[in-house]
Order: structure tokens, then C-alpha cells, then sequence
């Protein structure tokens, strides 16, 4: 399975041309860049491992925010360092929790039914750290929090989160 060169989740699929390189991963979604592989694997060998893991956590929050709809993808620009402001923080623990029980209430059917989201989608989503193993262990994270638990419930299925509000979650989502 090729590996998105951002988040090392394995990618659905790639292409590497000469002049553009295009993934489509879980946490990032279909993105690409007008770079070939090897110049941007290099742009990213340049960070130390804290700045890289901070700065292709923020590439991958960006293009998962950034992701235009079913038919198209989202593309980084080729200066994407300077002009995403990578050097910039992750959202904090409560920004995270804020946007999981905004994204949850969006995606719920109703009340009463599950909003059936993917851990990598959701954990790129709010704006965790990139974790190779285990994956995804900030939403992880968040989860188990004792102030999440009082906003909402879940029912993990493998990749697959199925979330729902409590009442406290609606009332918070709403303010
Ligand atoms: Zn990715």
C-alpha cells in the first residue's frame, strides 16, 4: 500500500508524475500538489522530527479542512510552509472538543442515531497530532476524557466511530 508522504496513513491511491504528486488518505482526504514526490519529501526531510510531525500534523488538518466536496480535491500551494503558516499550533485539547461535538451534531441523522465517522477523518478534523502507533491516539485522547464522556457517547467499531450528543453535548453545540 503506497503511504501519503504527510501522515504515513496507507493511501487508497497515488500517482507520482513528473510534475505533480496526488494521494488520497484517510485523515487528509484526495489532495495534491504541483511538486514531484521526491522534492517534497525533501522539503519535508529539511524539519527536525518535532517541527515535521507538528507541521505535517497542520498540512493534514488543513487539506482535511480544506477538502472542496465528492468530485474535487484539495490542493496545497507549492509554498504551502510559508503560505499555510505550518509554524503555526494545532488547536488546543478544548478547541478539539469544541469541533468533535460540532462535527458530531452536523453528521448524527437525529437525536437518537449515531454519526458514523472514520477515526482518521475526525482526528485530522479537529486538529490532533499525527501518532504512527498506535494511530490516531489523540482523538483517542479526547475520548476517553472525562469531559468528553459528559458531552457525548460512543460505540467504537473498529475504524469506524459511531458518536452521538447527550443532552449536555446538544445544549453546549448550540451556544
Ligand atoms: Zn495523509
Amino acid at each position: 500500500m503506497p503511504e501519503c508522504p504527510i501522515c504515513y496513513s496507507s493511501a487508497r491511491n497515488e500517482v507520482k508524475e513528473f510534475s505533480f504528486t496526488k494521494y488520497d488518505c484517510p485523515p487528509c482526504g484526495p489532495w495534491m500538489v504541483r511538486l514531484d514526490e521526491d522534492l517534497l519529501t525533501q522539503i519535508f526531510a529539511q524539519w527536525n522530527a518535532a517541527e515535521s510531525v507538528r507541521k505535517r500534523s497542520r498540512l493534514s488538518y488543513i487539506l482535511r479542512r480544506g477538502q472542496p466536496g465528492p468530485t474535487k480535491l484539495a490542493e496545497m500551494p507549492t509554498d504551502f510552509d510559508k503560505s499555510w503558516h505550518l509554524e503555526e499550533p494545532l488547536p488546543a485539547p478544548s478547541e478539539q472538543l469544541d469541533q468533535l461535538i460540532i462535527l458530531v451534531g452536523q453528521n448524527q441523522p437525529s437525536p437518537t442515531e449515531y454519526a458514523d465517522l472514520t477515526a482518521p477523518a475526525v482526528a485530522a478534523w479537529i486538529g490532533t497530532i499525527i501518532t504512527r502507533d498506535p494511530p490516531n491516539a489523540g482523538l483517542h485522547w479526547s475520548l476517553e476524557q472525562k469531559k468528553t464522556n459528559e458531552l457525548l457517547e460512543r460505540s467504537a467499531q473498529n475504524d469506524s466511530q459511531l458518536l452521538r450528543l447527550k443532552m449536555a453535548g446538544w445544549l453546549r453545540s448550540e451556544n
